[in-house]
């Protein structure tokens, strides 16, 4: 996969990715960075304005990651930069409480109904294995639901993919993952409520909880049936289990109060990350006080961390969340319908059996005829077409998301300057996947 041949300089990339080899394993350090599903060398990036990022070669590129998904006001917000220099002056961590862990907690908690009390942490793994976690000691149940094709970070019990069947039990996904670890997870189809209650029915009294993206991005964007959240929060409900909502992708994305404020769903527990650090590492797990008040040191669930709550991530989340109000997301959704009305004239244009699948202003291309409802569908599509039009687009100078299986993120700096960039870039992008083969190295 490394004879790419464009008309370009990548030098200076090629040659950190080749130190960063060296150093850190696949060179490196988060696995969907290195092109793996394109081929080709990853980009080193060195800088990154509004909607554009600048790499280590000099080539500006419009950026359509966002740094999957935090980066919703664009790159380098001068009153995000602003708030975290005053931070980081004040001093970058103290160990101790602070009064920017208070104020973004309040306004997650403004924001979000269902969520009356909060705890954050660093990441969103934390977030979810926390939340897992807190699930199990509310309930004193072990077993926990999952679906395929959902991420929730790499939590040991929840890399787990699908047997065949119903509620068969999960083996790991990946080496280093124990049978005990996974075995606990029940891992079942997206989008098909009979499997839940058929798990539910199977396991009386040992589930502890539902845990399900709000709405997933992580196979693609496949947004949840009508019914779908609300039949699983029922569920839980009627069996004495939690709904838990992952929403570190949706939260704060979507919405004002991200896919919870869509939806209307209210889930026991949610867990935040991603927008709500503002391009630091935050996030957070939060849901109904009489289900927190079990966490340390209220409750005997313990949870700890020594930058949870960081001066500056806080302060650069808070920051952020200020500035994303109605209008922003409105704006956001205007700028998602106009790329996505660009890439459906140009593939339609040349042919190309494709799907675009949104979820607020989250969307991805799919590049199938079908409508995509789970992860045996997202896996049916002619993932080799999007490799022709990743590379295209590449060249041209948009950066999409290296892999067919993410959704594209916009921000509030996507402006028509911007637009039109992707719009010059996508004809020769529509052809290049028309003309993709299978099996051809990129
Ligand atoms: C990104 C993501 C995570 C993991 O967050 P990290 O900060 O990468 O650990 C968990 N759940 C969902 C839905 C995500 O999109």
């Amino acid at each position: 996969m490394e004879c790419v041949t464009h008309s370009y300089d990548d030098s200076v990339s090629q040659k950190l990715f080749e130190r960063a080899a060296a150093v850190t394993p696949g060179g490196v350090n988060s696995p969907v960075r290195a092109f793996g599903a394109v081929g080709g060398t990853p980009r080193f990036m060195v800088s990154g304005r509004g909607p554009y990022l600048t790499d280590a070669d000099g080539r500006e590129y419009v950026d359509l990651v966002c740094s999957w998904g935090p980066m919703i006001l664009g790159h380098s917000h001068p009153a995000v930069v602003e708030a975290v220099q005053a931070a980081v002056g004040r001093g970058t961590s103290f160990g101790t409480p602070g009064e920017g862990e208070v104020v973004l907690a309040e306004e997650i908690v403004d924001r979000v109904a269902p969520v009356e009390q909060v705890r954050l942490v660093s990441s969103g793994t934390e977030a979810t294995m926390s939340a897992i976690r807190l699930a199990r000691g509310f309930t004193g149940r072990a077993k926990v639901i999952k679906f395929a094709g959902c991420y929730h970070g790499h939590v040991d019990a929840l890399l787990a993919a699908a047997g065949s069947g119903v509620a068969t039990f999960a083996l790991p996904d990946t080496p280093g993952v124990t049978g005990a670890q996974a075995g606990d997870t029940i891992v079942l189809p997206y989008n098909d409520l009979e499997a839940v209650r058929t798990a539910f029915a199977a396991h009386p009294g040992e589930i502890a909880c539902v845990i399900t993206e709000a709405s997933p991005g992580n196979m693609g964007v496949v947004p949840p049936r009508p019914g779908f959240n609300a039949g699983l929060k029922e569920l839980c409900s009627a069996e004495g289990a939690l709904y838990v909502s992952d929403e570190v992708m949706t939260g704060f994305r979507v919405s004002r109060a991200g896919w919870y404020g869509l939806d209307g769903v209210t889930p026991d527990l949610l867990t935040f990350g991603k927008v709500m650090g503002g391009g630091f590492p935050a996030a957070a797990f939060g849901g109904r006080r009489e289900v927190m008040a079990h966490l340390a040191p209220a409750g005997a669930v313990y949870q700890a961390g020594t930058l949870s709550g960081n001066p500056v991530a806080t302060a650069a989340g808070i920051a952020q969340l200020r500035l994303l109000d109605d209008d922003a997301y409105r704006r956001l959704d205007d700028t998602s319908r106009q790329l996505r009305a660009l890439v459906t004239e140009a593939l339609s244009k040349e042919g190309v059996a494709h799907r675009v699948q949104t979820a607020g202003n989250m969307f991805s291309v799919f590049f199938t005829d079908a409508e995509v409802r789970d992860y045996a569908g997202a896996k049916s599509q002619e993932a080799f077409r999007f490799t022709a039009f990743f590379h295209e687009m590449l060249a041209q100078g948009v950066y999409l998301p290296p892999s067919a299986f993410e959704s594209w993120f916009v921000s509030t700096a996507h402006d028509q300057a911007a637009l039109d960039r992707i719009a010059a870039a996508l004809p020769s992008a529509a052809r290049a996947a028309a003309q993709a083969e299978e099996g051809a190295v990129a």
